[in-house]
């Protein structure tokens, strides 16, 4: 039986009708309709009443594996015959914020567009290709390791290269660490713009220094880090930097054929007026022309036309070529793999069988990276190879992180590995869980804590995320996942978020903060923790609750409350209240 099949379906397979199975759940206590959808548990109750045993089934799951299994092989073998050509780089810029990534871009594409014959004007597609140092490159637009790292957690490896943006007045701020975390997870070539070289406070010797401090070491220096100095402001130094990626390119030798159907990744994609569901895709393999049949994710279609960067109709578009393209069903997902398939009809079963399996499992699941997670570890420990344990680590301050780095990487034995995918002070943010889905890593939080979305997010991409206050249990817990006795998780979960407005004194209690609920509720007497910016400043209970002058026992979401705050006196405006919850989860 199908996962979220209605009575409709599910009674005449067992030879019943769908009013049996309304009747029989109405009796349960639930009310459905004959054409809703059912739970896993409505459809094993009403078989386990009729005596029938049910398998439960992904909707779309078998047909998809079938249908790609027919029609992708025989790809993947004219794919082997074409000849390997080199293809343009694709270049995504990183760096912290303000560094000049977005100026950067924008100078390299107006100096280096060829302009077309019919003086076509620039699109903003999300990508764009130059001509320098006699050859294509490709930039993505989106500058930052946001939109890099959602990619690869949803399996499109799409950049070859990564420019690093590092301010020479400003120097290696957190989020350049980030990017260089972020381009080495991804095992991506950094080469680094040493950027506004033409400011007076510039210190491009500094910049090194701290670079090579974090393993990028300038080629002048002995290491093999290409560096550039340049000026996104005055253009100086970007010839430079263009020949670098094209020389970097080169050696990383990229190559594609472009015989045969085309694959590739979906940048981004959206409904437009008049134009209907419009793509911007990176080709990876063989050439992509108009009229192609294709799918991407769910959505599918014929390619009505292709529009290039500067709004020129293509007729195709080989490998590494940044195209939008017209004529899918619906837009697909930033991050989907699209593929041309053999003829409209493959596409559309492909499709629509992905259809039906998104909407019961939710989206694709993501591919599995190297490595392994906390709770993976000792099994691959067991099969006898070097298992590497991947690892988010944030903490509250820069000391702790040190200490705890050092105290896991004395864990290490021959047949275990830690690899840190990212280490940083702070609390755990989406970014940091995007990264960790993208390469299978656990998230290790000491003294903070995940933010709402951040919470959310690792529900959806199922990554774990481990939050201690005592280095040494955080040690010990690592150390009983290496030899396959992971502590069973006490969930936390958090029943209540309130934002704190106000702080006042009053006379005889002390500090009160005026908080407003965002969520859950806030009890009196519940188990608590105040953040400011994610990290824990303070945990405790709450002592005394007010609504208004009235002591209250409970204050709802949408609501303003006092908290008395006993013997913590430096809450401040802004900061977070957290109530939660300890469950225990049983490890299967
Ligand atoms: P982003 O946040 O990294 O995308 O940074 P932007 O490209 O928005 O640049 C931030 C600020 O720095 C803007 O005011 C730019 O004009 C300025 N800027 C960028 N590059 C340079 C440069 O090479 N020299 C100087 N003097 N200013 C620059």
């Amino acid at each position: 039986m199908e996962r979220g099949s209605t009575p409709r379906e599910l009674g005449p397979k067992l030879n019943r009708s769908a009013g049996d199975v309304i009747r029989f759940l109405f009796l349960q206590g639930e009310v459905v309709t004959a054409t809703q959808s059912l739970t896993d548990e409505m459809i094993e109750l009403f078989a386990a009443e009729i005596g029938a045993t049910v398998r439960l089934v992904d909707p779309g799951e078998e047909e998809e594996a079938q249908l790609q299994a027919r029609y992708f092989e025989e790809d993947e073998d004219d794919e082997a015959t074409g000849e390997l050509r080199p293809r343009p780089p694709v270049v995504t810029v990183m760096g912290h914020v303000d560094h000049g990534k977005t100026l950067l871009l924008d100078r390299i594409r107006s100096a280096n567009v060829v302009a077309s014959e019919a003086g076509g004007i620039t699109q903003h597609i999300g990508a764009y290709q130059v001509q320098a140092a006699g050859q294509a490159i490709t930039f993505i637009d989106t500058p930052g390791h946001e939109a890099f790292t959602a990619m690869r957690a949803r399996g499109a490896e799409v950049t070859d290269l990564v420019v690093l943006v590092v301010a020479a007045d400003d120097g290696v701020m957190p989020q350049t660490v980030e990017a260089i975390d972020h381009a080495r997870a991804a095992e991506v070539p950094i080469v680094v713009a040493i950027n506004k070289v033409d400011r007076p406070d510039a210190d491009p010797n500094r910049v090194m220094q701290q670079l090579s401090e974090r393993g990028l070491v300038p080629e002048a220096w002995g290491g093999d880090t290409i560096m550039c100095e340049v000026s996104a402001l005055d253009g100086t130094g970007i010839p430079e930097l263009l020949d670098q990626i094209a020389v970097v390119a080169e050696v990383e030798e990229l190559r594609a054929s472009p015989e045969g159907r085309a694959r590739g990744v979906v940048l981004e994609a959206n409904l437009e007026v008049g134009r209907g569901p419009v793509a911007t895709v990176i080709v990876k393999r063989g050439t992509l022309r108009v009229g192609d049949p294709l799918v991407a994710g769910s959505a599918w279609g014929k390619v009505k036309a292709l529009v290039n960067d500067r709004g020129e109709a293509l007729k195709e578009a080989p490998p590494s070529t940044p195209v939008q393209v017209l004529g899918f069903s619906e837009p697909p997902s930033a991050g989907d793999v699209f593929r041309a398939t053999v003829d409209l009809n493959t596409a559309r079963t492909i499709g629509e069988a992905r259809e039906r399996r998104y909407r019961v499992a939710g989206h694709a699941p993501s591919p599995g990276a190297p490595g392994a997670k906390l709770e993976d570890i000792f099994e691959q420990i067991q099969r006898g190879e070097t298992a590497t344990l991947n690892l988010v680590l944030k903490s509250d301050v820069q000391g702790s992180l040190e200490a705890i780095t050092d105290s896991l990487r004395k864990l290490e034995r021959d047949d275990v590995k830690l690899s840190f995918v990212h280490r940083g002070v702070g609390g755990v943010t989406e970014n940091d869980v995007q990264l960790a889905a993208a390469s299978n890593a656990t998230i290790i939080g000491f003294n903070v804590r995940p933010d709402r979305r951040a919470r959310e997010l690792a529900g959806e991409r199922g990554v774990e995320i481990r939050t201690y206050e005592i280095i040494y249990k955080l040690i010990e817990d690592i150390e009983s996942a290496m030899v396959g006795m992971l502590a069973p998780e006490f969930e936390e979960v958090v029943t209540g978020e309130a934002e704190v407005r106000a702080v006042f004194r009053v006379p005889r209690v002390g500090a009160v903060a005026g908080c407003y609920v965002r969520e859950g509720v806030i009890t009196r007497g519940s188990k608590v923790r105040f953040l400011r910016e994610g990290v824990v400043i303070w945990r405790g209970t709450i002592t005394s609750l007010r609504r208004f002058k009235d002591d209250a026992r409970e204050v709802q979401s949408g609501f303003e409350c006092g908290v008395g705050l006993s013997d913590f006196q430096d809450l401040k405006e802004g900061d977070l209240i957290e109530t939660f919850e300890e469950r225990e989860i049983p490890r299967s």
